[in-house]
Order: C-alpha cells, then structure tokens, then sequence
C-alpha cells in the first residue's frame, strides 16, 4: 500500500515510521526542503496549492491523509477526486474555522464555552457586554498552539487585544476557569467501527501543549462516556475514517469542548509506548480500510514536549522508563523539536516519579 500525506512535519514522520512495519511506503508533500518526515520517507518538495505536486502526490499513492489541519480544503477535495483521501475534507472544512467548529460542536449537543462572533469594532463591544469578563479573544482561521488570541482580563486589554488582532474575522470567548484539560482520542475505520484510548490530562504552557498524562486521574465512567459520546457524535456526523483529537476543558462535572483536530495530535504520542496500538497506527489502519487495534493504555505514560530546545539525550535516557523522539528539526524558540514518554506499570508508580520528571523536565 502506498500512503500520501500532505503535510512533512513531525507528524507525518511518526506516521510513516509506524507505517514502514506494516509494508506501507509513504510520500509526504510539503513545502520544506528539510522538513521533519523526508529523513524517513519520500518527499515531494511543493506549496500545498501546487497543482503539479498535487498530481505527483496523487500517481505516487493508493491513499491520501493529512498530518496538520490548515492544508488548503480545495486541496484535499482535488485529490479527493482522484484518491481515496481520508478524514473526509469537510472534517478540514470544521476544524480550520473556530465559528464552524463551535457551531458544529452546538449542532450535536455538545456544549463549548460561551462564544460571540466579532467581525467590527461594534460587534466587539456587544460582545464584551454578552460574554463578559475575563474573555480570550481569537482569530477564527489559522489559530493553533495559543497563537492568534489574547486573554482580556480589563477594559484596557480589550482594547490592546483590537489593536492587535482586529480586522480579521474573530471570536470572543467566556474564559472557562477549568480545572484541567483533557482530550479524547478516538478512530473510526471505514466500516464504521469506533475505538477510543483513554481520557488524557494535559497541561499548556504559552498556549503550547508541555505535558500529557494518560490515563488520566479521577475521570470516572460517566465523565469518560460523556467524552466518547461526543466524540462518536462528531465521527458518525462527518462519516470519519481515521484518528480524530477533541480537546476539552473540564470545570467541575462539566466538559466543554474547545476544539477538535481532524488528524493524530501531540497529546496522544504517548501511545507510541503507552497503548496497545499507537495513535499512528491505528490511523494508518484506519484510513487504509484495516481492522483497527487495541486502544487501551498499558499502564501509565507521561509525555514532556522538548520546545525550542533539547535536553542532554544521555541524561534523558538516563531515566529507565524514558522513550526519547527527537524530530531531526533545528532547535527554534517555540518549535517542538521531540518529546519523551515515560512509561510505569501504573498510577502509583507514575505519581511517586511526576514531581520529579515535572523538576526535570520543565527545563528549557
Ligand atoms: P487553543 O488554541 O484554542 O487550543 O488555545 C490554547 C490554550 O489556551 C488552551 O489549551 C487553553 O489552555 C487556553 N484557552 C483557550 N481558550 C480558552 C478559554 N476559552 N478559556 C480558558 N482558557 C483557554
């Protein structure tokens, strides 16, 4: 089987590795001359609205994905026309678009924080008055690792807040005052099934993802139901085949959604080491019409995302548990150039090492 996947970032790497045991042979479009995935797999140099690069992508592939959320919709649904391309563009069309995304969530039931569409300075104002304070507002398109947004805690950074992201087709938000976030992995392959890993808290620091842990603590079944339902809600409306993330925020017994990526997400690596079949895996499975695998956690995983720089890999690897994935990407401020899964037998045991690994691994 041949795999296309628009996209060559790290992403893409870890889905081409995961495929190289199961015989796949995968292609990868993407801009970058030295992007992440063209070290382990073939690489088509190209803009992702390159028609010529399109139509080598499609003669090199029997199947088509995506590793990152922005690829252009007419993009996907060209090759669509010409390859089977999985998730389904409009699961892009959704996601890329955070009044879409939040009027689609209210659409199936699922609740999100409050939210206001903000388009002029009029708009804004009203906004402020429905919504409230402490508000964030974001950028509706492009928006991902906390870029393109500002929290607004006082009237006089709201009017920063304008300045800088005014005239662009915004969202105000209630700020939730969560007690944590979680996400929800879940697959769904062609024929229907869906299979879900467990509930995953995760911590940001600057908007970035730093630190999941899975399974997470204290989720009780109706509150991991709850999440699955609404992620079975989204897959069955969109008719998805493939890994899908939806991110949450939990306030007490409450769990609103913040937003869904329609691909495999960092807060799931850990189920490279952690779970029976990696999220990687199970989307290639997926996308490729193949049973999907198991889902549960084996024991207890904490991942640490190594942002703009990378520690000593010898100290890393010092620690018995650690599985060290460097992304062969030039360290950057704010680039996520690897991770580290630490894996334990149980909750316990990942307890009594966290605080340590948190002194550890928060170093920049
Ligand atoms: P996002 O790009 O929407 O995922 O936002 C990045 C991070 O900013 C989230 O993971 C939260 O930590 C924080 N955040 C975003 N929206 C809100 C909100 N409405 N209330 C509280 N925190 C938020």
């Amino acid at each position: 089987m041949k795999l296309g996947i628009l996209g060559g970032g790290q992403l893409g790497r870890m889905l081409a590795l995961a495929g190289y045991p199961l015989g796949l042979t995968t292609t990868v479009l993407e801009p970058a001359a030295d992007c992440s995935a063209a070290q382990v797999c073939r690489h088509i140099p190209g803009e992702f609205e390159d028609y010529q690069a399109l139509y080598e992508l499609a003669k090199v592939s029997d199947i088509i994905t995506f590793e990152f959320e922005n690829v252009p919709v007419h993009a996907a649904q060209w090759l669509a026309e010409r390859v089977p391309v999985f998730p389904p563009p409009r699961a892009l069309e959704v996601s890329q678009e955070r009044l879409a995304e939040k009027e689609f969530f209210t659409s199936l039931g699922i609740p999100t924080p409050p939210y206001a569409v903000v388009e002029t300075a009029e708009d804004f104002r009203k906004a402020l008055r429905d919504i409230g304070l402490p508000a964030v507002l974001k950028t509706r398109r492009y928006g991902y690792d906390g870029k393109g947004q500002a929290v607004i805690q006082t009237p006089a950074d709201a009017e920063t807040a304008w300045q800088r992201l005014g005239g662009r087709p915004l969202i105000l938000e209630g700020y939730v005052p969560f007690d944590r976030e979680l996400s929800l992995l879940a697959v769904r392959s062609r024929d229907g099934q869906i299979a879900c890993y467990p509930l995953i808290e995760n911590t940001h620091r600057n908007g970035i993802l730093h630190r999941s842990i899975a399974p997470a603590a204290d989720t009780g079944e109706e509150l991991t139901e709850r999440a699955m339902d609404f992620a079975a809600r989204v897959l069955t409306e969109l008719d998805y085949v493939g890994v899908l993330c939806i991110e949450f925020f939990q306030e007490g017994p409450r769990l609103l959604a913040n937003e869904m990526a329609p691909r495999v997400h960092n807060s799931g690596h850990w189920t490279i080491e952690g779970a029976y079949t990696s999220q990687f895996e199970n989307h290639i499975r997926a996308v490729c019409g193949w049973p999907l695998g198991r889902t549960e956690a084996i024991g207890s995983s904490v991942m640490y995302n190594f942002i703009g720089t990378l520690p000593d890999p010898l100290k890393v690897l010092a620690h018995r548990e650690a599985h060290l994935h460097l992304y062969g990407k030039a360290p950057r401020p704010g680039r996520k150039v690897g991770h580290v899964t630490l894996r334990v037998s149980d909750r316990d045991e990942l307890a009594a090492h966290v605080a340590e690994w948190d002194t550890y691994f928060q170093r920049p």
